[in-house]
């Protein structure tokens, strides 16, 4: 079992299973009459982690929401998908339409997959991040990137990117290529989604969202929520509208 995270600015957060003061949860039916598939054509939508944002450690805030749920399409059919939360009751679900990269029928990850996780009670940790240091930094350099380390800092990690590539037989990288390395812990990079939402400004310009979540292949003990295989779940929110934007990436 791996632990999630939650991310703000600057601010990471562990979510495990456990109990703890607030009633964070992970799986269990959908919170909302509109993630329901007769209201999302048809695919259903799974309930990851639905927490508390009362919480202090919760290192985000959406404007009018106690609740905020992280849900994801796990049917083949969609790789991705999108959501407004207008309030605790009601949300706009969108699907990419350039998604070429999808089945025509409904099909799952495994043979056997739930419909519903089970749920289980979810408590939240600090976790501890300094941007200002090197190690902390590159290793979460895919979710915050690294414009607070310092000149000496930034060329000792090209100075080890640069040793690394000479072990594995690569050429180091020149230029801007150097921050393609840079992608730990999302295992193919920083997505470089627009906000879904078509009614935001957002909408056409990549990289305008932020890494909100990141859920792990295994987060609760027992529980493999993609049916065995290794793929991350990686949560954006855009800063504008608020919009939830959900992707995989395998390893
Ligand atoms: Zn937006």
């Amino acid at each position: 079992m791996s632990a999630s995270h939650l991310f703000g600015d600057q601010t990471i957060v562990d979510a495990l299973a456990g109990t703890g003061e607030f009633a964070h949860t992970f799986g269990g039916e959908p919170d909302r009459d509109d993630a329901r598939p007769d209201c999302t054509h048809g695919i259903r939508l799974h309930l990851l982690y639905r927490f508390d944002l009362t919480d202090p450690l919760v290192p985000i805030a959406v404007p009018g929401l106690k609740w905020l749920p992280l849900y994801y399409v796990f049917d083949f059919r969609a790789n991705e998908v999108g959501y407004t939360l207008h309030s605790d009751a009601s949300m706009t679900t969108y699907f990419p339409t350039d998604d070429e990269n999808v089945s025509s029928d409904e099909s799952w990850p495994s043979d056997d997959f739930p419909m519903v996780f089970p749920s289980h009670s979810i408590e939240l940790a600090a976790h501890s991040f300094d941007p200002k240091n090197l190690d902390d930094a590159a290793q979460w350099a895919g979710v915050f990137g690294i414009r607070h380390l310092a000149d000496d800092q930034l060329a000792e990690l090209k100075r080890l990117i640069d040793a690394h590539c000479d072990e594995i037989g690569d050429y180091p990288p020149e230029g801007d290529d150097f921050y393609d390395y840079l992608c730990s812990p999302l295992w193919q990079g920083t997505p470089n989604n627009c906000c879904i939402n078509p009614g935001c400004e957002n909408n056409s310009k990549p990289q305008s969202l932020n890494v909100l979540a990141l859920v792990p292949h295994d987060p609760i003990p027992g529980l493999e929520i993609w049916g065995g295989a290794y793929v991350q779940t990686i949560f954006e929110i855009c800063p504008l509208c608020y919009t939830i934007r959900s992707s995989n990436q395998c390893g």
